[in-house]
């Protein structure tokens, strides 16, 4: 029950059980003060009676009674006036007069008793007020009655018993109840009118205040608290408006800020608060992926986090992470719906040969395949997903597209993807710098590990491999082979052809070398013509065959330069780890002795090292 209803009705019961008590009240004194009224009337009456009655006995004129009690009866408000006798008076003066000797039950009851009868009783539908008082015989004043009557002190001579009408009494006291209760209604109206007057502003305010707290529990704060009086109650509606601006605009800050960290500006709905703390949790959660992948070693490991994100947070099952070549020229998928390294399998693959192909690497803007079905060429989706539509989010890394976000969804969830987006181009922005980052460093440490020349890597690269080759094959109780190649009479070369005609020959050699060896082994320049290729998981007998196919390679390879064609052997020596030395680097020592002694031994050969090959003074 609201506030007003709960006053109206207070007010209501409080005027109905005043008006109640004081027409009860009144009631019941009026009824009081009328009998007692009517009763010291009769009593009056009856002592005239009695004083008439002994006078007349005294003065001989008893007899002419009946007279006086017609006349008496005649009084106004008088109704049957009668005189009854007692049993004593009977005995000595005789019955009386006809009306002495009809005695009701009430008259015999008196005259038994002595004792007077003061009530209310029915006549003829009217009630009238009933006294009938017994005459005692007495002999204290002068006549007394005992000079007369031949009775005992004390005993009943007879009563007067009368009526009397309580009428008017009556009708007076209804009236002023009647007024009374006008009186007190009126009053209760106008107290009632009043002190809603007084406390409307509270209720006002009350309500208002009910309204806004509702409305802050659901995140709104922007009602306003009408203030309507200068009192408690308005005093109350200036700090709860104070308190209301301060939630608001404290609110609005903070997703202002927010927004300014993420760069994202998301729309306030009815729920301010909700949608600010949706937001401060979107920017922890950016802030965490943010340290997250700065702290990571590699771009790889960067993709995948990207990916978990995508996959986990945003529940996005099917998308593509694309990287673009430093070429420029081509993309490489590297993660495809949450799998590393998976093949392009929601475009046409064209894009990872013709990277332009791909629209949002060309134009470097956000292709939104889910507003505009078509918008790209490329995108081909798997046949197993109906209705596919694609975002394909290009990251821009210092200018230029570096990498290219695609999310594919079905029809069920595009709605939800599209409400996605803004965030996951949050994450973009985020990730785009750390991967542009990352992938410097991992291209500086490539060319620090590569020969630029040939492409192959060096020594230093073999320095940092070598830890994880040996335990990699300890663990797998396997073996590699080493082979030491040098190119035979180079030098000519240098001296015949120029410095450039030497080059050529060095690149064509790299190339020749890792074409006869499997993309797991691996090629490594170690010197200026000399090459250290290592064989993994093979043994002695089948790297002898290796290396006589790569000598064989060699001496048919032909090297055409500027006007003329070379053709060079090599020379070969072969080890094995760890059949020839646990240590890495006296097994590299023993294929170079080897190498030495093919060379001493007329080159172009393969030899395999053996123990009686090395001599102390090798080792130095
Ligand atoms: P051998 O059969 O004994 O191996 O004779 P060789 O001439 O191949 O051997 P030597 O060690 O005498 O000569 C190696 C030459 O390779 C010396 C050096 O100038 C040349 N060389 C080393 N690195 C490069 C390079 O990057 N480019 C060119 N053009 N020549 C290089
Ligand atoms: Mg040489
Ligand atoms: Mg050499």
């Amino acid at each position: 029950m609201g506030l007003k209803r709960k006053t109206t009705t207070f007010f209501f019961i409080l005027t109905v059980i005043m008006v109640a008590a004081l027409v009860g009240a009144s009631l019941f004194s009026f009824r009081y003060f009328a009998l007692s009224t009517a009763e010291d009337q009769a009593r009056t009456a009856a002592e005239i009676v009695r004083v008439h009655l002994t006078e007349s006995m005294v003065n001989g004129t008893i007899d002419k009674r009946k007279t006086f009690l017609d006349r008496l009866a005649a009084v106004k408000g008088l109704f049957n006036v009668r005189v009854v006798r007692g049993p004593g008076v009977v005995k000595q003066f005789g019955a009386g007069l006809k009306s002495e000797q009809q005695l009701d039950s009430i008259d015999k009851q008196v005259i038994q008793t002595a004792k007077p009868f003061f009530g209310l009783v029915d006549s003829s539908g009217n009630q009238l007020f009933r006294a009938t008082i017994p005459y005692v015989a007495q002999s204290e004043n002068e006549p007394h009655c005992l000079q007369c009557h031949q009775v005992a002190k004390g005993d009943v001579l007879g009563a007067i018993s009368l009526y009397l009408s309580i009428e008017e009494q009556r009708d007076q006291a209804f009236l002023i109840v009647l007024f009374m209760a006008l009186v007190i209604g009126l009053f209760a109206v106008v107290s009632m009118g009043f002190s809603r007057r007084l406390i409307k502003p509270l209720i006002d305010t009350a309500e208002a205040v009910q309204l806004a707290v509702h409305g802050a529990r659901k995140g709104d704060f922007s009602a306003r608290i009408q203030h309507q009086s200068d009192d408690e109650v308005g005093q109350i509606a200036k700090d709860l408006n104070i308190l209301l601006v301060l939630l608001s605009k404290g609110l609005e800050g903070i997703a202002h800020k927010v927004a300014g960290l993420i760069r994202y500006n998301q729309p306030i709905g009815e729920n301010q608060l909700a949608t600010t703390i949706e937001m401060v949790e979107s920017l922890e959660d950016v802030s965490r992926f943010k340290q997250a992948i700065e702290e990571d070693e590699t771009k790889e490991e960067v993709y995948w986090r990207l990916s978990k994100v995508i996959n986990d947070d945003f529940m996005i099952d099917h998308f593509s992470i694309y990287e673009v070549a430093s070429s420029k020229n081509k993309l490489k998928p590297m993660v495809v719906d949450g799998v590393p390294g998976h093949d392009c399998c929601w475009c046409d693959p064209q894009i990872l040969v013709r990277a332009d192909a791909c629209r949002a690497k060309r134009t470097g803007h956000v292709v939104d395949g889910m507003s505009t079905t078509g918008i790209c060429t490329a995108f081909s989706p798997r046949e197993d997903l109906e209705d596919a539509y694609h975002v394909c989010i290009p990251m821009i890394q210092s200018g230029s597209v570096g990498g290219v976000v695609q999310v594919v969804t079905d029809r069920d969830r595009k709605a939800l993807a599209c409400n996605m987006m803004p965030f996951i181009e949050v994450y973009l922005r985020e990730a785009a710098p750390v991967l542009e980052a990352k992938r410097l460093m991992s291209t500086l440490r490539e060319s620090a590990l590569r020969d630029p020349m040939t492409g192959l890597h060096n020594r230093r690269f073999l320095q940092e491999y070598v830890d994880i080759l040996v335990s990699y094959t300890d663990r797998n109780k396997s073996s590699f082979s080493v082979l030491m190649a040098d190119l035979d009479y180079f030098k000519q070369i240098n001296d015949t052809y120029g410095h450039e005609a030497g080059d050529a020959t060095l690149k064509a050699l790299a190339k020749t070398l890792t074409s006869c060896v499997r993309a797991s082994d691996l090629v490594i320049r170690y010197g200026g013509e000399e090459f250290l290729i290592i064989l993994r998981d093979t043994d002695p007998e089948m790297s002898l065959q290796v290396a006589e196919k790569i000598r064989e390679a060699i001496e048919n390879m032909k090297v055409e330069l500027t006007g003329t064609v070379v053709q060079r052997t090599i020379s070969v020596g072969v080890s094995g780890y760890p059949d020839d030395s646990s240590s890495f680097w006296q097994v590299v020592k023993y294929a170079d002795v080897a190498l030495y002694q093919a060379k001493d031994t007329g080159r172009n050969k393969v030899l395999r090292f053996i123990p009686e090959m090395w001599k102390e003074d090798d080792a130095y």
